[in-house]
């Protein structure tokens, strides 16, 4: 955002700065405020009454007299595009025809240099050169990057101003000064974008991900949908055609585009006729989390052992040397040494998607838990009765008994845990109970939950607008 220095800043003509607003197209989609249609408005009545001729500016009093300072100041605040500086030597200036201001607008493609654009804009060399080093004092241009854009607004020949966006939230700008001197400036200036709150329902026919696509979520809202909901529901298997699920969530854009893949506030799931809620909530430790509506956290750990009298007889290491197999191998799991017949404890819910026997890891057991972690159970001596391939298993329920079949030394139950199909050390995942709000957080999530709830059981999709200036971190 400019300060009204910008103004003293830039001179210009009367006429650019009337020529801006109507060409100016990032200054007119990027800031649809009120501010910018006050702008609109000076531009255009002021262009009528010049060309009338009835509006010449003779004194330096003319400009600051109270009628015309709101405008200005508009102008200062609001347009860093348009050099619309009224001041009595333009006004005086500007001869008809006067030459018109005009933007075009470049997406960097692969051959495209910051000179090549300007050549191509018939630029003498000498001058892109000056520009590129003055520029290059607050950014190099000589990294263009594809898909970047670039706006090079002229006025007549001579060129006004050059917008380069680097990100999707900064730009680095380079202006004509407003003496004679021919000379240009450049500054970094911040993008502002949009919060906005959107709202998606939809009836699953196949999957979560083409229903979700289908009602206009991102693939991003997607998977964070089926994350939050893991240790609820599993997307993958337990989905019936009809189940349904609504989706508040944020996101921040630029001029319509999402810059960020969003994130969900609250959302809701019906399952097989059952009804999941989650609802985005900033605990009072400064942690956040999603929690149903009894205030209870959704995020679920695994048991911290699936087994009650254990001894570790062997870490989670990448290299560890290999008793039978007389070599070094990375031992992808926990030893637990255990008398023959000790119970073993599913670490979670789930499903069991293995259960037999399975090379060295004798009789075997794998349970999914949801699309993010299965535990596996290995040497077991036996496995429960009715514990089998597609059996839902309760977090504590026993599933098999230690053993030392495979390839063991003695009896014992080889622990694994894969976190989205990746090995993970088990005794390194956090297991902290199952999180409850308590009474201060309660009174806060009760209004949350109301507020939320009502929203998430609205029709419209586009729920609220916000400017923001800076974007935050996490969004
Ligand atoms: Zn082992």
């Amino acid at each position: 955002m400019n300060s009204a220095g910008s103004v003293r800043k830039r001179g210009g003509s009367f006429f650019a700065g009337a020529g801006a607003t109507g060409t100016g197209k990032r200054g007119n989609s990027r800031r649809p405020s009120k501010r910018g249609l006050a702008l609109r408005y000076l531009a255009v009545a002021a262009l009528f009454i010049f060309s009338l001729g009835i509006f010449f500016i003779t004194s330096r009093d003319a400009v600051s007299s109270k009628k015309e300072e709101p405008l200005i100041l508009a102008d200062a605040v609001d347009s860093p595009g348009a050099a619309a500086s009224v001041s009595a030597e333009s006004g005086l200036q500007a001869p008809s025809p006067s030459p018109s201001l005009s933007t075009v607008e470049f997406k960097v493609k692969g051959n495209d240099s910051f000179y090549t654009i300007l050549d191509g804009l018939d630029v003498p060399p000498e001058q892109i050169v000056r520009m590129a080093r003055i520029a290059g004092g607050v950014y190099n241009l000589g990294k263009v990057k594809v898909g970047d854009r670039l706006s090079v607004t002229r006025l007549g020949n001579e060129i006004e101003r050059i917008e380069y966006r680097f990100s999707d939230i900064e730009g680095m700008r380079l202006e004509r000064d407003s003496d004679a001197s021919g000379g240009y400036s450049a500054e970094l200036f911040e993008i502002p974008y949009v919060i906005e709150q959107r709202l998606v329902h939809g009836v699953i026919d196949s999957s979560l991900y083409e229903a979700g696509r289908r009602a206009g979520a991102s693939p991003g809202i997607i998977m964070e949908l089926s994350d939050i909901f893991a240790w609820d529901v599993d997307f993958s298997t337990d989905i019936r055609k009809g189940d349904t699920f609504s989706v508040l969530y944020e996101i921040a854009t630029v001029d319509g585009r999402a810059i960020d893949a969003g994130k969900v506030l609250a959302a809701e799931v019906v399952n097989n006729g059952k009804k999941h809620a989650a609802i985005f909530f900033n605990e009072s430790g400064g942690g956040s989390g999603y929690y149903n509506l009894q205030g209870k956290s959704l995020r679920r750990t695994l048991l911290r052992s699936p087994l009650r009298y254990r001894r570790i007889s062997s870490y989670f290491s990448k290299r560890r040397y290999h008793p039978i197999k007389k070599r070094y191998r990375p031992h992808h799991g926990i030893d637990y040494a255990a008398p023959t017949g000790t119970p073993i404890e599913t670490s979670g819910d789930g499903r069991v998607t293995f259960a037999g026997w399975k090379r060295g890891y004798g009789n075997y057991i794998v349970v999914k838990h949801n699309s993010i972690y299965t535990t596996a159970y290995g040497h077991l001596s036996r496995i429960k009765k009715g514990i089998r391939k597609g059996r839902k298993v309760k977090q504590g329920q026993v599933i098999g008994y230690v053993g030392s079949t495979g390839l063991s030394t003695g009896p014992h139950l080889h622990y694994e845990v894969k976190q989205r199909g990746r090995h993970v050390n088990p005794l390194a995942l956090k297991s902290a109970p199952r999180r409850s709000l308590n009474k201060a957080e309660l009174q806060t999530f009760s209004a949350l939950r109301r507020d939320l709830m009502a929203l998430l059981s609205r029709s419209d999709t586009l729920l609220a607008m916000n400017e923001k200036g800076k974007r935050k971190k996490g969004i």
